[in-house]
């Protein structure tokens, strides 16, 4: 790696969407949809470090990966164990059964630094069911409302915000679209579709960010475009759009270490390791500096958003 992109995670930014996968800490979930590599806590560390000015991690946001099904045993004692290893914020992400989870292990989870939950809506490849994600949607957030600063975490394709719309307008929490809302660069969308601002979903998502309904995280761009040589680059005329129009509703997340490709998991064998993809997050951090635009906007996507976000 080079150090251009080191100068550019500022001070007391937020990593808002990382996963630690350790064998060492516990079992994955025997109905997981692939099997990923190793990707322990030390490493996960000096990606950050690597990353941030001064060489010291970001602060985190650890999201319960999809192979560890319900069970947060190992994302709650990474929680737990935080002060002993940085000197960050560390928050969590966790994904639960909402039929089985009492009050009382929710407010456990909440003292040990989770701030919301995570729905899985396309984690096996399968296609969405937008009825199906609705009404999850209104029973977790109905679950978790009385709950500080607890949010949902959803990654589903853009066009579904134009039917989910009205469902989110009358959440009573804040709903983050992880990964870009699902919108997608020229690279992954078909030639006679609408591209771009124009796709659908993207008005959708603009208006209920307006609408503080939403935070959109800007994560994960290799799963909106196949373009990884130029970082992406059929993403910018979307991101330099998002930080116009809705500098206040922005988030950013590596998605560390990089899990691959869903729409390829419906045949996986699950004894075999499904590797990680290989990332230039300089070239991402480079690329994003100049398209979020003004430092102002640039400090609210980094520092001051999440921080808000993840109290
Ligand atoms: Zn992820």
């Amino acid at each position: 790696m080079t150090s251009t992109a080191a100068e550019r995670l500022p001070v007391g930014a937020w990593d808002s969407h990382v996963h630690v996968f350790d064998s060492t800490l516990g079992p994955f979930s025997p109905s997981r949809s692939y099997t990923p590599a190793q990707a322990p806590l030390s490493q996960l560390l000096d990606f950050s470090a690597h990353l941030s000015v001064g060489n010291t991690p970001s602060n985190l946001v650890i999201v319960q990966p999809s192979p560890y099904g319900f069970d947060n045993t190992i994302l709650l004692s990474l929680l737990k164990a935080a002060p002993s290893y940085t000197t960050g914020s560390v928050r969590g992400i966790a994904v639960i059964d909402i039929d089985k989870v009492g009050e009382a292990e929710l407010m456990s989870m909440h003292e040990l630094g989770v701030r919301g939950l995570r729905l899985n809506v396309q984690a096996s490849g399968h296609a969405v069911d937008v009825e199906a994600v609705q009404s999850l949607m209104v029973k977790s957030a109905w679950l978790i409302k009385d709950l500080p600063g607890w949010k949902l975490q959803i990654f589903a394709p853009a066009y579904i915000w134009n039917d989910l719309y009205d469902c989110v307008h009358n959440l009573p929490v804040t709903v983050i679209l992880d990964h870009l809302g699902g919108l997608k660069g020229s690279s992954k969308l078909s030639r006679d579709s609408p591209h771009g601002v124009q796709q659908r979903g993207f008005a959708s998502i603009v208006k209920m960010a307006q609408e503080s309904k939403v935070l959109v995280k800007i994560s994960g761009l290799y799963r909106a475009s196949t373009e990884g040589k130029s970082g992406y680059s059929d993403l910018e005329p979307i991101i330099r759009t998002l930080a116009e129009k809705i500098p206040d509703r922005l988030i950013w997340g590596s998605d560390w270490p990089h899990t691959g490709e869903g729409a390829n998991r419906l045949d996986r064998n699950l004894g075999v390791i499904e590797p990680f993809r290989v990332i230039d997050n300089e070239l991402i951090l480079e690329n994003l500096r100049r398209w979020v635009g003004s430092e102002e906007t640039w400090r609210k996507t980094m520092v001051e958003t999440p921080a808000a976000t993840y109290i």
